[in-house]
Parts: C-alpha cells; sequence; structure tokens
C-alpha cells in the first residue's frame, strides 16, 4: 500500500546532501567555455583566480566531477534552516479543482528569505578558507547582498555591497537587514570607483543599474588586498551550490514513490531552476527517466523566449568573461518591473545549453498574471510568495489547469524561491491597480542585440 502523503514533506538532518550535483558533468555536449575578455580564448583558472577564490574557480571550469562534496562546515550552517520542506499543495489542488498532484520546494525559511543563501554560505566559506579578509558583490532587489551579509557575519569576513541606487533608496529595509549583519552598503554610481565616478559624471542623476553595481563591485575586489569578488547567478558555481534544493526534492518525492512528470522554476540567471532540476535532468540525460522542465520568465525580460544563443558579456561593464548563453544583449535595459531578481539580460550557460538542445522549455509571463496567480496563492497556501517565484506559481496553476481540462493526474513540481514581505510596495500597485505590463517591440531587442560582441 502506498504511504499517505503529508502536507509536509520533512527530511531528517541526516538526509540533508553531502555532496552537490554538478549537472554539466553529466552533459555528453557541454555548455560553450567562459571566454577571457582580453584574448578570446577558454579562460583560465590562473586569470579567474583574480576575480573569485580559488576552490570557486576551480568549480567554475570543473565539468567532469558528477558530485563535489559539501564541506563539513557549509553543511552545518545548512542545518539551521535545512533541509527546507517539499510541500503538498493539497488546499491549492483542492481548490482549482485539479486532479493534478501539486507539490512545491520552499526556499524561504530564512532571514535572507530566498534559495541564496544556499551559495552565499558556501562563497563565505571557501573565501574565509584562502584566508581572505573580505568579498565584494552587487545588489539589484536586496536578496543577494542580504544572503551574502549574513554568510559574512557568519564567517567573519568583510562584505562590501554595491546596492543599485534606487534600491538603496526605495528598499531601506533590506538595506538595514544588510547592515544589520555588519556588511558596508553603498548606492552604485558611487564617487568610490573608477567606473562610479565615469557614469556620474555622464550621467549624474541615474537611478543606478545592475550592471554597473557588478562593474563597480569587480573594480573594489580587484584594487583591494585580501579581497574577492561574489556573484549570486548566472555561474555554473552557484548552480553547483544550489543543487542541494533538486537533491532534497528529489530525496522527498523518493521516500514517498513519487515521480514527478513537470518541473517548473522562474529563472533570471538560472540559478535556482538549474539547482532544483540538477538531479532529474541528470537521469533524463542518462535515459533513466523522462521530465518535462519549465522556465519562466518576465514578459519584460524574455532572455530564453526572445533572446538570441551567442557568446555575450556578462555585465555592462564589460569587466566578466564572456559567456555563451541565451541573451537579450548586455546593453539591454529592461523595462521596470516587480520582479528584480529576474531582470537580467543572459542566462546561465548550463540552462542555454540544454534549452537549445530542447531538453528544457521556457515560457514568458506578464507580471498582472504573475500578481494575480500570487494573491491566489497566498490566500490558499498561505505563503506570501515573492514576486520571483509567483513566475513559477502561474505556471504551476496553468498546468494543473490543463490537467483538469483533460482529466490527467499529472505530478507538478514548482520552486518557491522565496517570500515576498519586502515587495509590499509591487503588492500596493498591484491592488491599487496601477501595475502594468511592458513588453519589449521586437525593434527593441533587435537594437541591444545588434550590438553583441562579434565571436
Ligand atoms: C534572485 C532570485 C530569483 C532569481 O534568481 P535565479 O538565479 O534565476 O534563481 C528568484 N527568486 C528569488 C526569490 C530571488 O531572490
Amino acid at each position: 500500500m502506498k504511504k499517505e502523503i503529508p502536507y509536509k514533506i520533512y527530511l531528517s538532518e541526516a538526509e540533508l546532501p553531502k555532496a552537490w550535483c554538478n549537472l554539466r558533468a553529466f552533459m555528453k555536449d557541454k555548455p560553450a567555455p567562459l571566454l577571457d575578455g582580453a584574448t578570446l580564448q577558454p579562460i583560465t583558472l590562473e586569470t579567474l583566480s583574480k576575480i573569485f577564490c580559488k576552490e570557486l574557480a576551480a568549480q567554475e571550469l570543473n565539468d567532469v566531477d558528477k558530485y563535489i562534496e559539501i564541506p563539513q562546515e557549509v553543511r552545518d550552517f545548512y542545518k539551521m534552516y535545512r533541509p527546507a520542506p517539499l510541500i503538498r499543495a493539497y488546499c491549492l489542488e483542492k481548490a482549482l479543482g485539479t486532479p493534478a498532484k501539486i507539490y512545491y520546494k520552499f526556499e524561504g525559511n530564512n532571514t535572507s528569505g530566498s534559495h541564496k543563501l544556499n551559495s552565499a554560505i558556501a562563497q563565505a566559506y571557501y573565501a574565509k578558507q584562502e584566508g581572505l579578509k573580505g568579498v565584494t558583490t552587487e545588489t539589484g532587489a536586496g536578496q543577494w547582498g542580504t544572503a551574502l551579509s549574513m554568510a559574512c557575519a557568519y564567517f567573519g569576513l568583510d562584505c562590501q555591497v554595491f546596492m543599485v541606487k534606487c534600491s538603496y533608496e526605495q528598499k531601506p529595509f533590506r538595506r538595514e537587514v544588510m547592515r544589520t549583519y555588519g556588511a558596508k552598503v553603498t548606492p552604485s554610481p558611487s564617487q568610490s570607483t573608477e567606473v562610479g565616478r565615469k557614469i556620474l559624471h555622464e550621467f549624474p542623476n541615474t537611478p543606478g543599474s545592475l550592471g554597473c553595481a557588478i562593474s563597480e563591485a569587480v573594480e573594489t575586489a580587484s584594487k583591494t588586498d585580501g579581497y574577492r569578488y561574489a556573484l549570486g547567478s548566472v555561474l555554473n558555481q552557484v548552480l553547483l551550490h544550489q543543487s542541494v534544493i533538486g537533491l532534497e526534492t528529489k530525496t522527498a518525492l523518493d521516500k514517498y514513490g513519487e515521480k514527478a512528470d513537470i518541473i517548473i522554476g522562474c529563472a533570471g540567471g538560472g540559478s535556482n531552476l538549474g539547482g532544483l532540476i540538477a538531479p532529474f535532468m541528470a537521469e533524463k540525460l542518462q535515459g533513466k527517466a523522462d521530465y518535462r522542465f519549465i522556465a519562466v520568465e518576465p514578459a519584460s525580460c524574455p532572455t530564453l523566449t526572445r533572446g538570441k544563443y551567442a557568446y555575450d558579456y556578462c555585465d555592462t561593464g564589460k569587466v566578466c568573461p564572456l559567456s555563451k548563453m541565451y541573451t537579450l544583449g548586455s546593453g539591454f535595459m529592461p523595462a521596470a518591473s516587480h520582479a528584480g531578481g529576474l531582470r537580467y539580460h543572459g542566462m546561465t550557460s548550463t540552462l542555454s545549453k540544454l534549452y537549445d538542445d530542447k531538453l528544457m522549455e521556457a515560457r514568458s509571463v506578464e507580471q498582472t498574471k504573475v500578481f494575480e496567480a500570487a494573491e491566489y496563492f497566498a490566500r490558499i497556501e498561505g505563503i506570501l510568495p515573492a514576486p520571483e517565484s509567483s513566475h513559477a506559481i502561474r505556471v504551476a496553476i496553468d498546468e494543473a489547469m490543463k490537467c483538469k481540462e483533460t482529466g490527467e493526474e499529472k505530478t507538478i513540481v514548482f520552486g518557491l524561491t522565496g517570500t515576498g514581505y519586502f515587495d509590499m510596495m509591487s503588492y500596493e500597485k498591484f491592488h491599487d491597480g496601477k501595475m502594468t505590463d511592458y513588453i519589449p517591440t521586437d525593434g527593441e531587442i533587435e537594437k541591444a542585440l545588434a550590438k553583441l560582441p562579434k565571436i
């Protein structure tokens, strides 16, 4: 007889994964290598180690080892908020009247409020191991900066965060959480870097951008002794660390003999989705099981659905290596959107390759439809979701409604990446009917793509 499935499937500490799953190692056709911006040749460990600490640079280039051990200190930190529960959305299923079974993996159970802490703690750990003094980073909406501040506080590292100026002013609570954890938060562009001064000279009233904040953080790290730069998404190392999400999800489903049919996640730089699907995609690549994977992105920043698969810069300042990925062009300026964590012009190279090989699907959704789903979900399942996460909720509901039409009993799993407590201004706009849906024209996208580097 099949075991009755509880509302929440908890795992024990002993079931916390002991190794991360390195998805690229399972791919026969590997993602294209990162290129050094100066030579346009595949980047070497030596060059990459000037930006990132050595162990992380090595992880960035490792497409051979299928599993990489999670250091004991990192596992110990994970134990404070993991394993994260896999929740069976019985209430949502009932409200929708769908025969589908819906599960979601909730990553909002920590103070930073999102999955980003899974990689932040690993990155801080390796920096500490290497004897560094501190790290620099950028943050847009603030989730990554918060997570890295927490991780640095734990290991006694300095943390310097360049926060996009408009967020710095509009999100004082996020800023103060970071300062509570000891981070130095600077509005970007700032007077403290060459890049910042140059931009301020040209555009004194700029609200700032993520691309500019990245350039400031990289410059500061490279000019300060004992500092390295840390990034919260897009990179292979971040996908690797986030595989803890997928590994736990798989263990929880296996415990009850459940098999996912469709796995859904929101995609900004692609790290939570890459981590969620890692062990499942590994099975698919080995021919052991089949799954459908769906990446969900905002219609205002449609990287996979309308972008181009090409080499591009990861930042506007062009200081980072080039990556072959789906991109809208590093000069693409997405319209202000309430899902700040999904406003990135590119997509991690691993997911880009899998999508190009038709192993994964992608869908774009408009933000008013996303907030409708967010509010519906909050009222039924109780959790107040982040706008980013709500992209996955939207498509999970759409898929469950298709099952209602066809009578199919599919099992749908989606990633609920975080909570939306700091996004109440966005919810307010939605409630007041002031939220609009901006969809870029083909002309705007073509214009940004015309500036792709010729490689
Ligand atoms: C940053 C963020 C995302 C998007 O980042 P990915 O790297 O694509 O996972 C999604 N949800 C939340 C809550 C975030 O903070």
